[in-house]
């Protein structure tokens, strides 16, 4: 049984101020409460030491959006995992789409930047989906495996445990398109069966593959219940605490 995973991606929204407060909500709001998955929050990096003050019993796990390729030196602006390590960091995204299409970011730096995260003992939340034009065209797993191909085989010390997927059709992210379900459980079944040739039967049964895309309250549960959707990465939905917790309770509500 693999454990649900609901992360809130808060791309480069809320400063330290907003970003305790957000998180504060999000804590009240779970306090006194025992879930049965993984919660956690990716705030701007300037915004992580904040967000992870908010501590009393606080069940939500610290995220970052991304870091560097290299482990430190003279690269400006650049921010190292062992950085982020620093101030509690437990997960990083790597290979949002938003950084494949402005930052230009290659299937060389993903491999960089995860087997420094694995080698920290942090753990890898690596994007990967489609375009509206591949969709259309019905190339989506056709570009899923060759954005899967193109990372997984070199990983260095990759588990199930260490690393978490995440499909994100291009089209459904911040539109307020969603994949229908079947959309969904299609495509996360065709991965963990690339997942499977590429690492092994039982590193595909325990990995988690997270939906995201306009996941909100109305559909979290009929996403995360599909039988190879794991969770979800959330964006606009996490910026306010009765919608990231209206996920949460339909990832739980998948659980009963
Ligand atoms: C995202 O950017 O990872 C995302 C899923 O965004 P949204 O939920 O806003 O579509």
């Amino acid at each position: 049984m693999r454990r649900y995973m609901v992360a809130g991606n808060w791309k480069m929204n809320m400063g330290p101020a907003a970003g305790r407060e957000l998180a504060a909500g999000v804590a009240g709001m779970l306090k006194g409460r025992t879930l049965r998955g993984d919660v956690l929050v990716c705030p701007p990096y300037v915004s992580i030491p904040a967000v992870g003050e908010v501590a009393d019993g606080n069940p939500v796990l610290l995220g970052a959006q991304n870091c560097a390729d290299q482990t430190g030196g003279a690269y400006t602006g650049e921010v190292s995992v062992g950085m982020l390590k620093e101030v509690g960091v437990q997960y990083v995204i790597i290979a949002h789409s938003e950084r494949r299409e402005y930052q230009r970011e290659t299937d060389s730096q993903f491999v960089s930047k995860i087997n420094l995260i694995l080698e920290a003992g942090m753990k890898a939340i690596f994007c990967f989906g489609e375009v509206l034009e591949d969709r259309k065209a019905g190339r989506a797993e056709e570009v899923v495996r060759k954005q899967l191909e193109g990372v997984l085989p070199r990983l260095e010390n990759a588990n199930a445990y260490n690393l978490v997927l995440a499909y994100e059709p291009v089209w459904a992210i911040g539109t307020g398109e969603t994949a229908t379900p079947e959309m969904a459980q299609e495509i996360h079944a065709a991965s963990r069966a690339i997942v499977a040739e590429l690492m092994g039967a039982e590193v595909a049964e325990y990995l988690r593959i997270l939906y995201g895309g306009s996941c909100k309250p109305g559909n979290a549960r009929e996403l995360i219940g599909q039988p190879d959707v794991d969770g979800g990465l959330i964006g606009g939905a996490a910026l306010k605490p009765a919608d990231f917790v209206g996920i949460i309770d339909g990832a739980e509500a998948t659980l009963d």
